[in-house]
């Protein structure tokens, strides 16, 4: 896994915040290790700045005026796959959002340390992408029945048609197939995806390995993609 953070373009952040205190706080800690902070106080026009000109990461906030933030990540979605780290007040409330598929990468509850945001990002910004090198050596088309993976290309395409995902189910996705052999705990593959320094419910895992099943129709019963491991986690393939 790369390491280093990119020197030459500094990484830039959004962050979505009504309250301007925190705002302010979060836009000075992120440019102080680095990156372009930009800032919205409100849900439309939160949009409409990554609609201009996508940002890397964007920190969202829930209550928002203008639009909600459950309904700024859905928007979002649907013309970028940047990453979206949602923050909020209640535990209670990260429960039923990882319930929602409203596909941000990770979630962080109120009130947080500033630097855990800062790492968070950092955590996130250093998974591989596009431009990044996969995990596995081998490289080529791993092929699941009619589910294609292409870890090089990140390019995922069932019966034929890409399907659209996140970059965290592509990223789950992307670790599952280059290793169809092994059964991955939840821990590896937090470490594989979200990298070693994250810490959290590691149930997360579990809300965006339903959604990839959502979306490559892959009933758990029947398990044609994804199988649980019984006391483990995740294997890819056939139950
Ligand atoms: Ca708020």
């Amino acid at each position: 896994m790369n390491d280093q953070l990119s020197t030459d373009t500094p990484r830039r952040v959004l962050v979505v915040e009504d309250e301007r205190t925190l705002a302010g706080m979060v836009a000075a800690y992120l440019s102080q290790a680095g990156f372009t902070a930009e800032l919205a106080h409100r849900g439309d026009d939160a949009v409409a700045a990554v609609r201009a000109d996508p940002p890397d990461v964007v920190v969202l906030d829930l209550g928002l005026p203008g639009m909600d933030g459950i309904e700024v990540c859905r928007q979002i979605r649907t013309f970028s796959d940047c990453y979206i780290i949602i923050t909020t007040a209640r535990k209670e409330e990260v429960d039923t959002l990882i319930g929602l598929s409203v596909g941000a990468d990770d979630y962080l509850t109120k009130p947080f340390g500033v630097r855990e945001l800062v790492a968070r990002v950092q955590t996130l910004l250093r998974r591989p992408r596009g431009d990044g090198k996969p995990h596995d050596t081998e490289g080529g088309t791993h092929s699941f029945g009619a589910l294609l993976v292409d870890p090089l290309g990140h390019q995922v395409h069932l019966h034929g048609q890409p399907v659209a995902l996140t970059p965290t189910e592509r990223d789950l996705l992307i670790t599952l197939a280059t290793r169809p052999a092994m059964a991955f705990s939840r821990r590896q593959l937090i470490d594989e995806v979200w990298g070693t320094g994250w810490i959290g419910d590691e149930h997360l895992v579990d809300v965006h390995i339903a959604h990839l099943r959502k979306k490559l129709d892959d009933d758990p019963d029947t398990a044609r993609y994804i199988t649980t491991v019984r006391g483990v986690g995740y294997r890819m393939g056939k139950g």
